[in-house]
């Protein structure tokens, strides 16, 4: 059954997006060799912008925080549960009628990519370096913004 915030909605900007009570995604970052990684998917191609590479994250449901939103979509599409991580700071991408919170997180334990279990909605999973992101072909939400996750990530742009 779908829950009733389920639907397509547009924002301020004009754009179109799945949703009516807004989205969550969890980003996942750990320190890698060569500093900051985080963990993306790569969107099935029959997914909205699919083909490129996004934080784990959905339509949240009715009542349901952030939080929460951002749980169960990692939980969903990638097996992890709240025990598998620990959540930090909150970046919002607000549209204006519509906003996308990226909830971000560190693992609880080591995660590997490849042990994680993918549901349809994605085709692959990786940890990505935060200074090769511009080498994958970004999901435009995460692109727009990434200057703001980079700062909290402690990474600014050079
Ligand atoms: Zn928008």
């Amino acid at each position: 059954m779908l829950a009733s915030t389920d639907g397509w909605t547009s924002c301020a900007q004009g754009h179109r997006h799945w949703g009516r009570a807004g989205a969550a995604g969890l980003l996942l970052h750990r320190d890698g060799a060569d500093g900051p990684e985080v963990l993306l998917q790569h969107r099935a191609w029959w997914s909205h912008h699919g083909g490129t590479w996004g934080t784990p994250g959905g339509a949240l449901h009715d009542g349901e925080s952030v939080d929460d939103g951002a749980l169960r979509e990692v939980r969903e599409e990638l097996g992890l549960t709240s025990d598998d991580v620990v959540l930090g700071a909150r970046s919002v991408d607000d549209h204006g009628g519509w906003a996308y919170t990226t909830v971000l997180a560190r693992p609880a334990r080591p995660i590997e990519a490849g042990d994680l279990q993918l549901d349809g909605e994605s085709t692959g999973v990786a940890w990505v370096p935060l200074a090769r992101l511009d080498e994958v072909d970004l999901h435009p939400g995460l692109a727009a913004s990434l200057t703001r996750l980079r700062q909290l990530l402690g990474h600014p742009e050079r």
